[in-house]
């Protein structure tokens, strides 16, 4: 019998009351990991329960000691990031190398949570009448919850809870359940950083438990990443229910290939963006446009790619890993079938794709299609697997309008050498996050990610000043004094307190 994964409630890991498990599977080779119970809905309510408590003292720890509290946070993450890296490979397949860039990026939002007090400054305004002052403060809203997806189980979380507690909230996190023990792991340093009791909590399961989040009355805010279908359903619920909203979702993400760019750059580049980690990224490039005569690099695309050898997280050779699940390894094979039977030209295919030793992993080849029209399901829907798709144009406007005609706007490329190609296409793009001849443009934590249109719904984004506009509020005073208050003792030490 696999061990059972804790909960996290009011800071103590406990095992759930509940029946209801789901084996975790190793994607190389099928080996059950751990069983996941999935929480009871008292357990859910216990969760909330205790992040409202702790909410009324948490609220009052002054910001900088909750900065602090970031800075060890950060200091242990990178001590130990290469055993969380190893963890999160077993448990998605990623190779270590990408597995160790899914901590990081995490990591780098809490040093920018660290920042915490200036990032939560408010305005003020001197004399807005006669004697009269305004200025305003941004104060946290109180319990909020997330809820991540099985692509990134280091970076996503991290995005979330770290800056929602630095703003003075307190947290339930609700992790994919492909992949919940990377989450567990942050959450025990998250512990031996010194975070309080109650501040942070961990609920397993899938819909039924989000659903629980959703629709409880205790929480303010959700932040959601995941699927298009789901983030519609976390919107719409979630609003219906009066609380703040943010919810990041699936994407259909197109490169732009000019023919003054520099051709080992592009092979390279789109290679990498559309086959790394699987193709399971919300940023991969899924989609290549080729203006002109660069469509005469497609081959030479095909060949490359075909070098690309998936295999499991540990060995140096491995391209990339394994689909996550069986069922999603199928999926991409269901519209790999569809690809052909619409008529696309499948220049490579990676549907019988078989790894030495790992006979039962859910293994894709690398597969190109070309000759694609923007009405075949491959172009129309995320695949979300290693699968790029080429397309061609006549010019730049034709792929601007391309790209600009499709529903997604996560993010975009363009490979050029012209200034004025780049400038125009940054410009009339109307896609949230723009690369030049930058594949996989995701912000840093200084910016947001800001996605758009069927890849967000929301207004403010994930990490950056919109998160801690997204995890507060602000409230605005107007003051006026009639009289000199009368001077304290004097402060012999340079020290406020
Ligand atoms: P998913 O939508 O299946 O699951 C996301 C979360 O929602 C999980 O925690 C899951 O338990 C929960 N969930 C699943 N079905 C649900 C339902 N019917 N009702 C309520 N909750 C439900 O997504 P996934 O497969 O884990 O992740 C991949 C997707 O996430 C892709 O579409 C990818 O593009 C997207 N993604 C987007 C971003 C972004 O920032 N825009 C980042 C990473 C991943």
């Amino acid at each position: 019998m696999a061990e059972r994964l804790p909960l996290f409630i009011g800071g103590e890991f406990i095992d759930s009351e509940s029946n209801e498990t789901l084996p975790v599977t190793d994607p190389a080779t099928q080996e059950v990991l751990v069983d996941l119970p999935f929480a009871t809905p008292q357990e859910i309510d216990r969760a909330v329960a205790s992040a409202q408590e702790t909410f009324a003292a948490w609220r009052e720890v002054p910001t900088p000691e909750r900065a602090r509290l970031m800075l060890r946070y950060q200091d242990l993450l990178k001590k130990h990031q290469d055993d969380i890296a190893r963890g999160l490979s077993r448990e998605t397949g990623k190779t270590f190398a990408d597995a160790q860039g899914d901590v990081w990026r995490g990591i780098e939002v809490v040093e920018h949570a660290c920042n915490i007090a200036s990032l939560m400054m408010g305005e003020t305004v001197e004399n807005v009448a006669g004697r009269i002052d305004s200025y305003s403060y941004t104060q946290p809203l109180g319990v909020c919850a997330g809820i991540t997806p099985f692509n990134f189980p280091a970076m996503i979380p991290l995005w979330m809870f770290p800056i929602a507690i630095a703003c003075g909230n307190t947290f339930v996190l609700k992790p994919s359940e492909q992949d919940p023990m990377t989450p567990n792991r942050l959450t025990e340093l998250f512990v031996d950083a010194g975070a309080p009791d109650g501040v942070l909590q961990v609920i397993h399961g899938g819909k039924e438990q989000v659903d629980a989040l959703l629709t409880h009355p205790d929480i303010r805010a959700i932040s959601f990443v995941g699927s298009v279908p789901v983030a519609q359903h976390v919107y719409r619920t979630g609003t219906q229910h009066l609380k703040r909203v943010q919810a990041m979702a699936g994407a259909k993400n197109h490169m732009v290939v000019m023919p003054d760019a520099n051709k080992d750059q592009v092979i390279n580049n789109l290679v990498g963006s559309a086959c790394g980690a699987a193709g399971q990224r919300c940023m991969a490039i899924s989609v290549a446009v080729f203006v002109g005569e660069a469509a005469e690099w497609i081959p030479e695309i095909r060949d490359a790619m075909a070098k690309l050898e998936p295999g499991p997280w540990d060995q140096e050779s491995s391209a990339y890993g394994p689909q996550i699940t069986p069922q999603a390894r199928e999926r991409i094979l269901g519209f790999i079938a569809a690809g052909k039977e619409e008529g696309a030209d499948c220049m490579l295919d990676g549907s019988d794709c078989t790894v030495d030793g790992y006979p039962d992993g859910n293994w894709v080849g690398p597969t190109l299609f070309s000759n694609i029209s923007t009405d075949m399901s491959i172009y129309k829907e995320e695949i979300f697997g290693p699968v790029l798709l080429c397309a061609e144009t006549g010019s730049l406007d034709d792929a601007i309008g391309m790209i600009n005609a499709n529903p997604y706007g996560n993010g975009t490329s363009i490979f050029t050498s012209s200034g004025g190609a780049a400038r125009k296409f940054q410009h009339e793009i109307d896609v949230g996050q723009v690369g030049i001849n930058i594949p996989i443009p995701v912000p840093l934590p200084f910016f947001s990610f800001t996605g758009w249109r069927r890849s967000f719904f929301g207004d403010q984004h994930a990490y950056g000043k919109q998160a801690v506009k997204f995890y507060t509020e602000t409230k605005t005073v107007t003051a006026r004094w009639f009289d000199e208050a009368p001077a304290g003792g004097p402060n012999m030490t340079i020290r406020l307190s």
